[in-house]
């Protein structure tokens, strides 16, 4: 039986707007297929585990005090995760978790958290907390040569610069800044985006891209996924972007 490994670290502290979804939809999703999927809990000061070992790691969304509290945990794991990265680990990051694998994080005081510049973007807060990026938000992202319209809340002080390969294009929202033209981060193995929602609930897509790329890693052939019955999801989907498209 394929199987995938997944890394879900600080669930406990990160887990903004149901984040935590996020993995029930790779379970489910998986389960469906006949996939079986481990998903391991990482919290602060847990043995380190070896982050290579992992198809996929996991960081949700966080206020700022959470983010601060963790910090000086993650960068005690940032060699681990960084050697994950690079030999193939998928990296999925939403929110804070996303600002955290950048540069560094000044939030709305002032106070600066250092990221473990795995991507070399940062975030820095307005110090208004009313400048906050908050509300619905739909981006067009293409995803295996695939345009797919993903949609999604966000609710963030932190203003993403330095992106040089977004994950979408806004189509209505913010974006990495106020009325940005892009948001998120993109690479094979990474997708670092605002989106909460949790942002997999009605976009199937994104979380087959990962399954996909997660179940092919080290495949001597490549694996194609039986399609699912996804027709709740994307009536759901339909609602928001009717709402917010037409
Ligand atoms: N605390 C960060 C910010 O305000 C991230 C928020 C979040 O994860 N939703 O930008």
């Amino acid at each position: 039986m394929k199987s995938i490994k997944i890394l879900h670290m600080y669930a406990d502290m990160l887990d903004l707007y149901g984040d935590g979804g996020n993995m029930e939809i790779m379970k489910y999703r998986c389960a469906k297929r006949g996939i079986e999927c481990q998903v391991d809990s990482y919290s602060i000061n847990s043995p380190k585990p070896d982050f290579s070992s992992y198809d996929l790691i996991y960081i949700g969304g966080g206020a700022d005090l959470e983010q601060q509290h963790i910090s000086e945990d993650l960068m005690k794991c940032r060699e681990g995760i960084m050697k994950a990265y690079k030999s193939g680990t998928f990296q999925f990051l939403i929110c804070g978790g996303y600002q955290l694998m950048g540069k560094f994080y000044r939030d709305a005081d002032g106070n600066e958290i250092k990221g473990l510049g795995l991507f070399d973007y940062h975030t820095v807060a307005p110090s208004s907390r009313k400048l906050r990026c908050i509300g619905n938000i739909v981006i067009r992202a293409e995803l295996d040569g695939k345009s797919v319209d993903i949609v999604g809340f966000e609710n963030h002080g932190g203003q993403t610069k330095g992106v040089k390969t977004p994950f979408g294009k806004v189509l209505c929202g913010n974006g990495n800044c106020a009325s940005s033209e892009f948001e998120g981060y993109f690479e094979k193995n990474v997708i670092a985006t605002y989106l909460h929602g949790p942002c997999l609930s009605k976009n199937p897509e994104v979380s087959d891209y990962m399954i996909s790329y997660c179940v092919n890693r080290g495949a001597s052939e490549k694996i194609t996924l039986q399609p699912l019955d996804d027709k709740l999801e994307n009536d759901c989907r339909k609602v928001m972007l009717d709402r917010l498209l037409k």
